[in-house]
Order: C-alpha cells, then sequence, then structure tokens
C-alpha cells in the first residue's frame, strides 16, 4: 500500500528494506518506481491500524514488536509483505520475451520434427502395403479364381473378379442374400447361403446361374473368419468347373457303359434294376428279359472275332432300339444281354421279345453276309422279389428256349 501511494501520488516516498525492493521492482506494475539506497541510515519499523482498536490491546503488541530483535522483526514483515504471486504467463513473457520466444520455436521445432518422422514412416508402410496389395491381387489374376467376402451380419456377398488382362480392375460384384438380386430357386439359393454361413472350413461343388442366367458348375472354398471371438464373416473362392464336371460326368458314364457295345454294363445294370425293383409298388410288376445269341461261337469260328463283334454291336443296336428311353438295357457279358422292363403289362413283354426276336433274325449286320437268331427268357417280378431271384428264374427260362430249339422267346 505505501509503494501504491508513491505511485499514485498521494505519498513522496517510502521506506522498504532492499529485499522487498527488489522484488516488487521486477513486477511490471512498480516499474515507475525511483530507488535511492540508504543502506547506513537506521529505521524504525512502525504499525498503522486502519481501525484504531483498543488501546490496551494496542500496548501488549507495542511491548511485543519491542520485544522483537530486528531479525525476527524482519521476518514478521517479509511474511506478511511476500505473498505467493500466482504465476503468470503473461508477466512471464513480458518479462523473458527473448527466452520465451526461443522455447517455443524449439519445442514447434521439436514438434515438427516428429511429425515429419511420422508422415514419413506412415508414407513408407503405406507403399509396401499397396505393393503387397498389388502383388497379391497379381496373384489372384493368375489363378482363375473369384475371390469373395460373406458377411453374416448383413448377408452381403462381395466378389471380386478375376483380371482377364483386358478389364483393368475391375469393380466387385456385390450380391445381397436378403434381397431378391439373387435369382435362384429357394432350395439352391438356402444350400448356398448355408455354405456361405459355415463356421468352419468346408468345399463344396455347387450349380449356381451367372448374372446372364447362365448356369455353371462351382467350387466353392469356404473359410470363416473370426472378429473377437465372434465369427462375423467368411472369406473364401469360387471356380468354374464345367469342364471338369463335364468331363467327370462323362468319365462316370463311360464307367458305366460296356466299351463294345456303348450298353450298360452289368454291375450298373444289375444297380438299376435294383433300385427299379425296390421302388415297385406292390402291386406294380417288373420284367426280366435276358437275351443269348444262338451259336455265337461257331460266328467267332466261322467269321472271325472281327465279324463277331460287330454282331455284338448289331444286336446292342436292335435291342436298344427295340426298348423305350426308360428300359434298362445292358450286356451282362459275352454273348448274353439283359433288358428290364419297370411296371409293365405282360401281355408287352411277350409282344416285346418276338419283336425283338425277329428284328435280329431279319438283320443285316455291316459287313458281313452273316445272320443270327436270339433266344430268351423273360419273368415277371413275384412281389418283394429282388434281382437275384428273378435273374435265376429269367435265366432257367432262356435254357428251356435254348433247350426247345434256339430262336425263341421263353417265358
Ligand atoms: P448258345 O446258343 O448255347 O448260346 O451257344 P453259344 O455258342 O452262343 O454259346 P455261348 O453263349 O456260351 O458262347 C458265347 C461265346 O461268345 C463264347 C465266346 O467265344 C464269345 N464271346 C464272348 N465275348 C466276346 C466278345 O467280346 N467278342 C466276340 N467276338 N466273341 C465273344
Ligand atoms: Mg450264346
Amino acid at each position: 500500500e505505501c509503494l501504491q501511494a508513491v505511485l499514485d501520488g498521494r505519498a513522496d516516498y517510502t521506506y522498504v528494506d532492499e529485499y522487498v525492493m527488489q522484488y516488487f521492482l521486477n513486477l511490471p506494475d512498480y516499474r515507475g518506481l525511483r530507488v535511492a539506497p540508504q543502506t547506513h541510515e537506521p529505521h524504525r519499523v512502525s504499525f498503522g491500524l486502519a481501525r484504531g482498536g483498543d488501546a490496551t490491546l494496542l500496548g501488549i503488541v507495542d511491548r511485543a514488536v519491542g520485544s522483537l530483535s530486528e531479525i525476527e522483526l524482519q521476518a514478521v514483515i517479509n511474511g506478511n509483505v511476500m505473498s505467493d504471486q500466482p504465476f503468470d504467463i503473461v508477466d512471464f513473457v513480458r518479462a523473458r520475451p527473448v527466452e520465451t520466444f526461443a522455447a517455443v520455436a524449439a519445442v514447434l521445432l521439436i514438434v515438427l520434427a516428429l511429425v515429419l518422422t511420422i508422415v514419413y514412416q506412415r508414407a513408407r508402410e503405406n507403399a509396401k502395403t499397396a505393393l503387397d496389395l498389388k502383388k497379391r491381387l497379381r496373384f489372384y489374376a493368375l489363378c482363375d479364381d473369384y475371390f469373395f467376402e460373406f458377411d453374416k451380419r448383413t448377408d452381403t456377398l462381395v466378389v471380386s473378379l478375376p483380371d482377364d488382362g483386358r478389364r483393368g480392375d475391375a469393380e466387385p460384384v456385390v450380391i445381397s442374400m436378403k434381397a431378391s438380386s439373387f435369382s435362384v430357386d429357394q432350395d439352391r439359393k438356402s444350400a448356398f447361403v448355408e455354405l456361405l454361413r459355415s463356421n468352419e472350413r468346408r468345399v463344396a461343388e455347387m450349380r449356381l446361374p451367372d448374372a446372364d442366367g447362365i448356369e455353371h458348375w462351382l467350387s466353392i472354398s469356404v473359410e470363416p473368419v473370426d472378429d473377437a471371438g465372434r465369427a462375423a464373416c467368411t472369406v473364401g473362392k469360387m471356380k468354374i468347373i464345367d469342364e471338369e464336371r463335364l468331363e467327370k460326368d462323362q468319365l462316370l458314364a463311360k464307367a458305366e457303359r460296356d466299351s463294345l457295345t456303348g450298353l450298360l454294363n452289368s454291375e450298373t445294370t444289375r444297380r438299376r434294376i435294383d433300385e427299379q425293383l425296390a421302388a415297385l409298388a406292390p402291386d406294380e410288376r417288373g420284367a426280366l428279359i435276358m437275351v443269348d445269341i444262338d451259336r455265337f461261337k461257331e460266328v467267332n469260328d466261322t467269321y472271325g472275332h472281327l465279324v463277331g463283334d460287330h454282331v455284338l454291336v448289331g444286336v446292342a443296336r436292335v435291342l436298344r432300339e427295340g426298348f423305350r428311353i426308360g428300359d434298362v438295357v445292358g450286356r451282362m457279358g459275352g454273348d448274353e444281354f439283359m433288358v428290364y422292363l419297370n411296371r409293365v403289362e405282360p401281355a408287352l413283354v411277350k409282344e416285346k421279345c418276338e419283336s425283338v426276336r425277329r428284328a435280329i433274325e431279319r438283320h443285316a449286320f455291316e459287313g458281313s453276309t452273316c445272320r443270327v437268331t436270339i433266344s430268351t427268357g423273360s419273368v415277371l417280378s413275384v412281389r418283394g422279389e429282388a434281382f437275384d431271384s428273378l435273374y435265376r428264374r429269367a435265366d432257367e427260362a432262356l435254357y428251356e428256349a435254348k433247350r426247345s430249339g434256339r430262336n425263341r422267346c421263353g417265358f
């Protein structure tokens, strides 16, 4: 207050000790004061009270003050005057502008250097990731597979198209399984979605239409991907395997056929007949016809095996043409053939056997003057009869036909 009074012009001067003076002179507000050092002057300290007070109390205070040594008194004054000044950044900056500027500049430089380092490293990592991705995409492009990702939560399938070299980077196709954009019958769609939602690694073959509605055979591999313990999506690849499937089907079909005549081989004939017999209703009947060429050994002996083979092929063709597509016609081995007619009227069996027998009798075989006849043995199945029993009875009927002179149909 004394210093303020001097500053305001309310007092001409005041006494303070050197230490206190130093402190106040450092504060901007007191810069206007001028100091006149009075080092050797003895001085006294007075206390002023703002509002009078009790005389007795004042006397006690006076005496207490008088009993204090100089040093103790100074400590009391200092303790009261030297309040902790709150730190003020503005004052600090005003007091040390150059140091502050230098410190701020240094901090900014360090931050800038750090940011630049991080940005540089990020850029390097990004470039590496981009290169990795590019390489991986090229790998994908090298195989004809369609890679996909299926989001289980949204039922959305995202398929990336293989790069065919012309298209460039083709946009992935997004198919929503919930929407009807994937037009395929419900059964196949369910099976497909079930495969996509799989919780384990699976591989399956399916027939599905492409965007133009053309059906393809696909080999689909699926693998689930965990998201913090929850299987959130699956990834996988699809490959169009139309050619492989065709080849496989052809091989399978070939494996079921007799190589010389193209008819079903004995194993397949037996299996197909077994299946059809098992599916018969109690009141339905099937007919088994055994066919054997008469004196075929003589054909071989007279004309040679090659002509014998032609005869076998010719007989097979007549048999194939003599019955309906759904009937089972097979070669059981040597010159023995078998025909099975499912759900048939007994009268028709006789009629068919006779017509085939006559057709063979009249048949001129390719490249040869050779003529042959056949004998047949036919039986109708009884309720619940299996192939072996039916076969045995048909064989007996055939034997009877042979025994009674050949070129005839035994029933
Ligand atoms: P049967 O009237 O009693 O039937 O007299 P068969 O001479 O026809 O007697 P069998 O049916 O037992 O003879 C079948 C003959 O068919 C025996 C074999 O030489 C001949 N053979 C079997 N497989 C083939 C073949 O693939 N090609 C040719 N060319 N001949 C075959
Ligand atoms: Mg024979």
